[in-house]
């Protein structure tokens, strides 16, 4: 695929963000289970349901565009998952592994906080010229990504919390 224009561009973005989202939940799902602190389980739990709200948002958006919703390959999101398991399944202690888990979310809360502000940042200057209008009566491409930048926002700084309230705190006492 060649890209030469924003809008291609922006269209590749969603692709791979669509993508990550898909490869998180299925993540997320597989992670739940090694948890054992409630208030982490909880929290992963409760981000399953956003990630597949996201998915559905991120379709909604395809659709808007005149396309079929599909991913393309994100390294990154591979990359991170992975770096998390290999270093997961070294660990023998649960209470440490509870803080690998969550340092290991937060990685992807935060590339996929970078993504969505991208393409923010490329549907804004995509809507102010024009080349993305809004029909009436439709929620706007930049609100529905910003919906999602908000839950990941959300979702990093209730894992930050609870790191500092209990997670770190239990692991380090051991
Ligand atoms: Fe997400
Ligand atoms: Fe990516
Ligand atoms: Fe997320």
């Amino acid at each position: 695929m060649t890209i030469s224009t924003m809008s291609e561009l922006f269209v590749h973005g969603l692709q791979d963000v669509y993508y990550a989202e898909n490869q998180i939940a299925k993540a997320l799902q597989e992670i739940m289970t090694q948890v054992t602190e409630p208030a982490l389980f909880d929290l992963l739990e409760h981000h399953v349901e956003e990630t597949r709200e996201q998915i559905a948002r991120l379709e909604q958006i395809f659709k808007r565009l005149g396309r079929t919703p599909q991913g393309v390959t994100c390294q990154a999101v591979l990359g991170l998952i992975e770096e998390g398991q290999e270093l997961q399944r070294t660990i023998n202690n649960k209470q440490v592994l509870d803080t690998a888990i969550l340092a290991s979310m937060q990685a992807i809360e935060h590339y996929e906080i970078n993504r969505y502000g991208t393409l923010i940042a490329w549907a804004s200057e995509l809507k102010r010229q024009g080349a993305q209008n809004t029909p009436s009566g439709e929620v706007d491409i930049v609100d529905l990504l910003q919906l999602s930048l908000d839950e990941e926002r959300g979702q990093d700084a209730r894992l930050t919390a609870l790191a500092d309230s209990k997670v770190n705190r239990h692991a380090t006492r051991g």
